[in-house]
């Protein structure tokens, strides 16, 4: 049979070594992809120790969805050195961790020293922590900051390593520790199935097409169908995930979906007057195999939107076709694109635009972003900034930003992996997964006030929405 996919070698081995472990133990089909190159139940001895592992002889695993941990070095019996699993097929990409510890003993101290990140910039530096969860507090909590450090390491050739220290306290639990909280595609499924169930009219899940690995590429098309023809309707069209190790992105979209899709008599006005289409995971294999930036073929596919590939880039691909196919036909009026994103040294939620020649334009543009920092106090205006680089060229907002007409706006919204400060505040305040998805309600909501909607929550007539132009003109300062 002929070979459907040019996966690099390692991976291939990999593939098959998993796959026939997959077969002695009888795990669920498609589970194997999840273990390229993780740790797999590893029981971590100290050298030369040969009898039963004992209580205490820590035991890691990293074979599960988004899971990512890829050796483990013993260094005493309270230190060990941990390594990131790059990106698939892409050894550049070395961020995201996400692994399990388990065979604990009770009042155990132990040090773990993640050493091999691909970035040395980190908000580390400035107070980020790892999150943990266990059994019995299934509930992800940020590690105190006081027990992590960031440093460059003489033990490891001076490369920068983020080290914590940790006192695990039950001993028949499993711990889990990640980058950031994990959103993993299954997680997402069951999110969307449970909103399907709903039957609401005003819903519509489709499958805009399949990755590589025959995963689900999701669109939810969300607006009332009676009100008003699709010709008047503005189009808002909104991705996350294309990077899947930015999980804080998939909490975002969820709160833009379950505001959307609310009873609030906002979302109501807006299903009303505007089509919303959503695509939550643009890199589904990517975000199932626990990397950083990359697709399963190790493509950072925000740097293919030129020219993506059906066979290489196929959700890129579908979304990328969708968009253009809306943007020629007459009775569309895309208007908004928004990627969400998120990011590891900055603080805060805020945007990135496109620089136009048209001062007009530009001033058009800022306008959202200036909305959304009046209802969103983690949203920063001042950190928003509007950027021609040439390496941004393949991204989603520098292309479509080029590709729709001059009424249309294209954003990347960004969130810090880490915290937010607000006008009043004196410390950053963590992230938690409930403030993501609070910043996520209000983006939507931000659409009310963009389109001047406003008096339609109290006078609920159907009247015409006003040009865009016509609005952000009064909006300028
Ligand atoms: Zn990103």
């Amino acid at each position: 049979m002929e070979r459907p996919l040019p996966l690099c070698d390692r991976m291939e081995r990999k593939m098959e070594e998993n796959t026939a472990r997959d077969v002695e133990t009888g795990s669920e089909a498609g589970a194997e992809d999840a273990l390229v190159g993780n740790v797999n139940k590893l029981i971590v001895t100290p050298p030369g120790y040969s009898g039963a592992p004992r209580k205490g002889h820590l035991l890691f695993d990293a074979c599960f969805e988004s899971g990512n941990l890829g050796r483990v070095d013993y260094i005493s019996e309270f230190e060990f050195d941990l390594f990131i699993r790059p990106d698939t097929c892409n050894p550049r990409f070395r961020v995201w961790f996400n692994f399990t510890v388990e065979n604990v003993r009770e009042t155990q101290r132990v040090i773990f020293n993640v050493v091999n990140f691909s970035k040395t910039k980190s908000l580390y530096r400035d107070g980020m922590s790892p999150v943990v969860k266990s059994t019995s507090r299934p509930k992800w909590q940020r590690l105190p900051a006081k027990n992590v450090y960031y440093y460059r390491s003489p033990d490891h050739r001076r490369n920068y390593v983020m080290s914590f220290a940790f006192c695990f306290d039950r001993e028949d639990e499993v711990y889990q520790f990640a980058y950031c909280y994990p959103y993993t595609y299954s997680r997402l499924q069951h999110y969307l199935n449970s909103l399907e169930r709903r039957n609401l009219p005003f819903l519509q899940r489709e499958q805009l097409g399949l990755s590589v690995q025959q995963r689900r590429l999701d669109l939810l098309t969300i607006t009332n169908m009676d009100h008003l023809s699709p010709k008047v309707k503005k189009l808002v069209f909104l991705t996350a995930r294309v990077h899947p190790g930015e999980s804080p992105a998939s909490f975002i979209c969820q709160g833009v979906i379950d505001f959307l899709v609310s009873q609030h008599p906002v979302a109501q006005i807006l299903r009303d007057h505007v089509i919303f289409k959503i695509v939550p995971m643009l890199n589904p294999d990517g975000v199932y195999l626990g990397n950083y930036r990359c697709s399963l073929m190790g493509f950072d596919l925000n740097r293919h939107w030129q020219d993506p590939s059906p066979w290489a880039h196929p959700t890129l691909h579908a979304v990328k076709q969708l968009i253009v196919q809306m943007n020629q036909d007459p009775r569309v009026n895309l208007e908004f694109y928004i990627d969400v994103h998120a990011h590891s040294t900055m603080l805060n939620g805020f945007m990135y635009g496109n620089v136009f020649e048209d001062e007009e334009r530009v001033q058009r543009q800022a306008v959202f972003p200036r909305l959304l920092c009046q209802n969103a106090s983690d949203f920063s205006f001042s950190n928003t900034s509007f950027n021609k680089d040439l390496v941004k060229a393949g991204t989603g907002r520098r292309f479509l930003g080029g590709l729709l007409d001059d009424s249309s706006y294209c954003y990347t919204l960004e969130v810090s992996f880490y915290s937010y400060m607000t006008a009043g505040s004196t410390a950053p305040v963590p992230y938690t997964e409930e403030t993501y998805t609070k910043l996520g309600r209000n983006v939507a909501r931000t659409f009310l006030d963009y389109y001047k909607l406003n008096n339609h929550i109290k006078d609920n007539r159907p009247t015409h929405i006003q040009s865009a132009e016509g609005i952000s003109a009064d909006r300028r300062q």
